[in-house]
């Protein structure tokens, strides 16, 4: 243990001898303060060796005292983000779930074939209060979409089967306000029913158990456009195109021949020729396992985000507003 200070402080102070020292006695001085300074020098290394270990200590004791609240703090946010999915999936359960048993591909348990959802008519109600929060810029889905994933990995039953064209401006999620699952969708330039296209659609409803398919056409489609440029200038379509194109020459010419304008009436005509096309495919018409199958005809409205419905509605128990 090193000396306090007031010792050194005593022992380094002046002798006080009265009357001028000697030669001798001078150098005996200077040698004593010159001990008693080196040994003060000595003295202070050791404090701030000391020191040094103190602050080393305190260091390690405060970045114990971080990690644990660190530590403390993740187990919070933790138990928070725990909460707020309990929330968040109390709030999806208000979101209908369709039916998810009696298939031999669909995993996990699920709401009864009685679910709303489950006939066409209600997923076509769905589907239109879903257009209209999306018009009213009330889209709730986006903010469920990590509990929506989850839910989804194991299986999907999706209330509907859109097909739809390849447009960016027509996502059918989005403009439906539809959650991961919900919807089977289809897309291709000028949502005509190729064959595969047909297959995709078949494929959801004997295996998915959707029951409701939606042919949405849009306004200002460019396949449509296309096809009444090519037929007005009398020109071949590009042999590249043909597959996507040639599906729409008969509809476009319809259009041409109709009164008003010939996009707008084209693409009604071509939602209205695939509507029934699909129609007339028996496991897109009628019933399967004893439920209604329904395939409805509908227009987007780019400027507007409306969804309207083209001729009749969907067989279900209830009436079904095409407002
Ligand atoms: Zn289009």
């Amino acid at each position: 243990m090193p000396l306090r200070l007031s010792e050194l402080l005593e022992r380094i102070r002046p002798s006080g001898t009265p009357g001028a020292p000697s030669e001798g006695q001078q150098q005996r001085i200077d040698a004593d303060r010159a001990e008693e300074l080196a040994e003060l020098a000595e003295v202070l290394r050791q404090y701030e060796e000391e020191a040094d270990a103190l602050v080393a200590a305190a260091n390690e004791r405060a970045s114990g005292r971080v990690q644990a609240a660190e530590r403390e703090a993740r187990q919070i946010r933790s138990g928070l983000a725990d909460q707020v999915a309990v929330v968040q999936a109390e709030r999806t359960v208000s979101w209908p779930m369709p039916p998810t048993d009696g298939f031999p591909d669909r995993g996990g348990a699920g709401p009864t074939a009685t679910s709303r959802g489950s006939d066409p008519a209600d997923a076509l109600d769905l589907l239109l209060a879903g257009n209209k929060r999306f018009i009213d810029g009330d889209n709730t889905t986006c903010t469920d979409a990590a509990i929506r994933r989850a839910e989804t990995v194991e299986h999907q039953s999706p209330i509907a089967a859109i097909l739809t064209c390849s447009d960016a401006r027509v996502p059918p999620q989005l403009l439906f306000d539809q959650p991961l699952g919900h919807l089977f969708t289809v897309r291709i330039a000028g949502n005509t029913a190729a064959d595969p296209v047909v297959a995709s659609l078949i494929y959801a409803i004997r295996h998915l158990q959707t029951r409701l398919v939606v042919v949405l056409g849009h306004q200002g489609c460019g396949a449509v456009t296309a096809t009444i440029e090519h037929l007005q200038a009398g020109t071949d379509l590009p042999g590249e195109l043909t597959p996507v194109l040639g599906p729409l020459v008969e509809p476009c010419r319809l259009g041409l021949d109709r009164p008003g304008d010939p996009i707008t009436n084209a693409v009604e005509a071509n939602i209205d020729a695939v509507t029934s096309k699909l129609r007339s495919l028996e496991p897109l018409s009628g019933s399967i396992e004893g439920q209604p199958v329904g395939v409805v005809g509908a227009c987007y409205e780019l400027t507007t985000g409306r969804v309207s419905l083209l001729g009749p509605a969907p067989p279900g128990p209830e009436t079904v507003a095409t407002g």
